[in-house]
């Protein structure tokens, strides 16, 4: 029998991952504090082990991907949930979507306002609705529905988006959180997991780009471009410029190339990121997993918040190559 490890009753036990991203981007390293760096890695560290935790205990992927995403939500380091950046009305919309690499179930949500956890709507979209996509106001009223937690304006308030949306108010410009400003912080956030019982997920979450106006939805909630899981290849979350993760259909050109070219993991992911990508003008990472917990995280920008914790005992927390 194929058996990675065997536990001390004996048993086969399949092998566990999971890794998370916190966005991909300019970030030059002379300009990260020793402070700043602890308080991004400790904050990947408490998503990563919460995840890992719960896939230990027994837990779905589907349920350490939400479990990761949402803290990664709750902080105000990333870009999404609390820490989203602001649009050109100075509110705060946000996209989220989540996939089930065993059944093929996604759900994705796009533009909601004041919702505490984009991520875990988008997963009652998937579990508790009939549909695949929801935005705006509908999907505030399902939130409203299925009692999801609201916050007001100054939970989600940070000086340090409000002072990037300065920057360009008023201006038909709009920015990735970590492209103009070499110091800014970034990150749309993300996870991937495969769990004891082999299956795989990914979850995406964002508040996309500063001073962004006409409605516009980015690569994140959209299966297919920023996130996408099937057991058969892989899956994948994404961060990065979303209108060209949204052309080259990145999420599933990852697992195009393992289904079709019978690429690696590794080889499919490095191939989109540092080739595909690059050829048609857009910029970021990727991070992947499959049915056999192997993680890949490649990208093609200065950095990308990124952690990574298997049962084989591999485990890394990074900023830079
Ligand atoms: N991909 C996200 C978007 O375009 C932004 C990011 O990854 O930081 O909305």
């Amino acid at each position: 029998m194929d058996c990675p490890t065997f536990a001390a009753n004996k048993k086969c036990m399949k092998i566990f991952s999971i890794a998370i991203h916190g966005g991909a981007g300019t970030l030059v390293k002379g300009m990260m504090t020793p402070e700043k760096e602890t308080a991004y890695k400790s904050a990947l560290k408490t998503a990563l082990d919460e995840g890992y935790q719960l896939l230990e205990n027994g837990g779905s992927s589907v349920e350490a991907v939400e479990l990761a995403v949402r803290l990664l939500e709750d902080s105000p380091l990333f870009n999404a949930g609390k820490g989203s950046v602001f649009t050109s009305t100075g509110s705060h919309e946000m996209d989220a979507s989540i996939m089930d690499g065993s059944t093929l179930n996604a759900g994705a949500v796009s533009f909601v306002e004041g919702v505490k956890n984009p991520i875990t709507l988008a997963k009652d979209v998937m579990e508790k609705s009939e549909h695949v996509f929801l935005a705006g106001e509908g999907a505030m009223e399902f939130a409203r529905n299925h009692n999801h937690k609201f916050e007001n304006e100054t939970y989600f308030h940070d000086d340090l988006r409000y002072n990037q949306w300065q920057e360009i108010k008023g201006t038909d410009g709009f920015q990735l959180d970590h492209s103009l400003k070499k110091d800014s912080k970034f990150g749309t956030v993300g996870a991937v997991a495969c769990d004891q019982f082999g299956n795989i997920a990914a979850a995406t979450s964002t508040g996309g780009m500063t001073n962004k106006k006409f409605g516009r939805v980015g690569d994140s909630p959209m299966i297919g471009a920023g996130n996408y899981a099937n057991n058969k290849t892989c899956a994948v979350s994404c961060t990065g410029s979303g209108e060209f993760f949204i052309r080259g259909v990145i999420a599933y050109d990852v697992a195009c190339l393992i289904e079709h070219k019978e690429l690696s993991l590794e080889a499919a992911a490095s191939e989109v990121v540092h080739k595909r990508l690059l050829d048609i003008g857009g910029d970021g990472g990727v991070i992947a997993i499959n049915t056999k917990g192997e993680i890949t995280m490649p990208f093609n920008t200065e950095g990308m918040y990124r952690a990574s914790k298997s049962s084989n005992g591999e485990e890394l927390i990074a900023i830079y190559k």
